[in-house]
């Protein structure tokens, strides 16, 4: 089993090349931020209580986002490989994450793949979306900008994580998305 997180700021394209991962190498697509927007539609408790973080650009506490990903990991416990898009955003979740893997699955991340794209790109990326996403967190840009904010207040310290456990490599993620995906999947066929 293969098991690998795709990282980057809001709008840095981990749900758009998640998608062409998952296609090439089968693996299951775990994403947080459709998870929650599955929740939110669906106006279930878990749904109520992210929409009040994720309507202000803020993350959603640790120990609800946590039990979450645990439970849709144990529910993929026969998967080729995990792709894991939007968690983990904090230290704690990296620490939790490597636990959740430890424990259910007896397996550890391979590899973490870093989309790196500049500030103002991602914020003109994320205003193009909302014109067309139904996205709430979208549509304006204090919004978007609070998002970037607790991107570095306190997810980009997630690297450090990685890097210490010799997992970390950065993508560019300015270029064009196909370019993107095959030095991504370039990157897996490594392992
Ligand atoms: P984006 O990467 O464009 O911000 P996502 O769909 O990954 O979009 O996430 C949308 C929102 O869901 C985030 O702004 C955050 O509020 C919440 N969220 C997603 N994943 C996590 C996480 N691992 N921890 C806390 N909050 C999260």
């Amino acid at each position: 089993m293969k098991n690998i997180v795709l990282f980057g700021p809001p709008g840095s394209g981990k749900g758009t090349q998640a998608g062409n991962l998952v296609k090439k190498f089968d693996f299951v697509h775990l994403s947080t931020g459709e998870m929650f927007r599955f929740n939110m539609r669906e106006e279930t408790e878990l749904g109520v209580l992210a929409k009040e973080y994720i309507a202000k650009g803020e993350l959603v506490p640790d120990e609800v986002t946590t039990k979450m990903l645990r439970a849709e990991v144990i529910n993929n416990k026969t998967a080729k490989g995990l792709l894991f898009d939007g968690y983990p955003r904090t230290t704690e979740q990296a620490k939790d994450l490597d636990e959740i893997l430890k424990q259910e699955l007896n397996e550890e991340i391979d590899l973490c793949l870093a989309l790196v794209v500049e500030d103002e790109i991602l914020v003109q990326r994320l205003l193009k979306r909302g014109e067309t996403s139904n996205r709430d967190d979208d549509q304006n840009e204090g919004i978007i900008r609070n998002r970037i904010a607790e991107y570095y207040k306190k997810t980009n310290e997630v690297s450090q994580h990685y890097r210490g456990q010799n997992k970390w490599v950065e993508i560019n993620g300015e270029g064009e998305i196909d370019e993107i995906t095959q030095s991504l999947i370039g990157e897996i066929e490594k392992l």
